[in-house]
């Protein structure tokens, strides 16, 4: 259940309304790359302006360390978002101070100043508080509808709401209520699908989802770990060492439900092109590494995906960058398009199978927000989310 005000329950018309969104897109020469988010903030934006709300979007872009770089500008975005919407949009060069003040109070109902850069600021990640002033006195209204980064407490995300009552948008709204009841109250069977580098990214996760899950299940190097925590010789492998001993009380306290790949691609180097060959799990030969789950290991993960009434899938199940090495993780995306589950997929890897498969619009939901998704199964409640009214 969401208990937050949403826009639906705010009376918006007239009134100047700030509205964070994530706009973090990736801009190669100046133009527009994958526009997920910014498609993903239209319906929120169009809804402001339908009702008779000037809006001030605001967000950051890549990580520009507190300086002004125009490798990491919004004008770009701005440009981008005249193609989606009929409305006019405006660009200011600097999200608070004069020229911010002066375009905010020249917008009318109707129209869209897109800000420059929060992270142009120092301040923006310290979640500074005069920062957020400059930000919320832009504003009447303040809104929410930046799920990827809710799970940061900034001057934009957390701190405005000092200043402004904040209210959700409807792509805040709609990834927390995705992810906290596929999490709170799953229609069962329940699968977790866990993969990516590294374990101790995705321990509080693990631990969360063997409360919560009848499976979860595990690919990619942080597999390795738990098989090196099992005495298994990994070789070449990618394995988490400092995280071997957590990798062992996961397994002592989670054996029923944690499912362990039943076999593995190893590779005689870390090559698209290496001498690669199928082993079963266990000892890896010297000179080897896994770089992929097994075809044994796609059947039963598949077969488990199938069975399932809710999958949740984070993390690639081996190398998918290389595409010898991807096939087990592009298996996995199609076992979770085809299977009838409410499917939710996080995580930019995961999220850029599913889409390069061509299977996305087979998925419930695909969440915009990596490490916000994450720390939603993990149970953490997000900052930026805490912040806004409750109902
Ligand atoms: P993460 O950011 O933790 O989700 O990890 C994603 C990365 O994990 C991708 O870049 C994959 O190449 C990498 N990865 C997946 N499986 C393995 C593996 N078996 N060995 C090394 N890296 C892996």
């Amino acid at each position: 259940m969401f208990n937050k005000k949403t826009i639906r329950d705010i009376d918006v018309n007239g009134k100047k309304v700030l509205v964070r969104v994530d706009f973090n897109v990736p801009i190669k020469d100046g133009a527009v790359g994958d526009d997920t988010r910014i498609r993903g903030a239209l319906p929120t934006i169009q809804y402001l302006l339908d009702h008779g709300a000037a809006v001030i979007l605001c967000s950051h872009l890549g990580r520009p360390k507190g300086e002004r770089n125009p490798q990491y500008s919004l004008k770009p975005v701005a440009e981008y978002l005249k193609g989606l919407v009929s409305n006019p949009v405006y660009f200011a060069d600097d999200c608070i101070g004069e020229s911010a003040q002066k375009a905010a109070a020249e917008l009318k109902p109707g129209e869209i100043l897109v800000l420059e850069n929060t992270r142009y600021y120092k301040g923006e990640e310290k979640n500074d508080l005069e920062l957020a002033k400059g930000l919320a006195d832009l504003a009447d209204l303040y809104v929410n509808d930046a799920f990827g980064t809710a799970h940061r407490a900034h001057s934009s995300t957390e701190g405005v709401t000092h200043f402004k009552p904040g209210v959700a948008g409807f792509l805040l709204e709609k990834e927390i209520q995705y992810l906290s009841s596929a999490v709170e109250n799953p229609k069962r069977p329940f699968v977790a699908i866990l993969g990516g580098a590294k374990i101790s990214d995705k321990i509080g996760v693990i631990k969360n989802l063997l409360n919560k899950a009848d499976k979860v299940l595990i690919g990619g190097g942080m597999a390795n770990t738990f098989f090196a925590a099992q005495g298994y010789d990994m070789a070449d492998s990618l394995v988490q060492e400092e995280a071997i001993e957590t990798a062992k009380e996961i397994l002592a306290a989670g054996s029923d439900k944690l499912v362990l790949p039943v076999d593995m691609v190893i590779a005689n180097a870390f090559d698209n092109d290496a001498e690669k060959k199928c082993i079963d799990a266990g000892d890896v030969p010297a000179g080897w590494r896994v770089l992929d789950i097994g075809p044994k290991t796609v059947e039963c993960y598949s077969k488990l995906v199938s069975d399932a009434a809710t999958v949740v899938w984070n993390g690639p199940m081996g190398v998918f960058e290389m595409p010898e090495f991807a096939k087990g993780t592009f298996a996995v995306a199609q076992a979770v398009a085809d299977s009838d589950a409410i499917s939710i997929i996080g995580g930019g890897d995961s999220v850029a199978a599913i889409q390069e498969s061509g299977l996305a619009d087979k998925v419930t939901h695909i969440s915009t927000g990596g490490g916000a998704s994450l720390e939603m199964l993990e149970g953490i409640v997000l900052p930026g989310v805490a912040a806004l009214e409750d109902k």
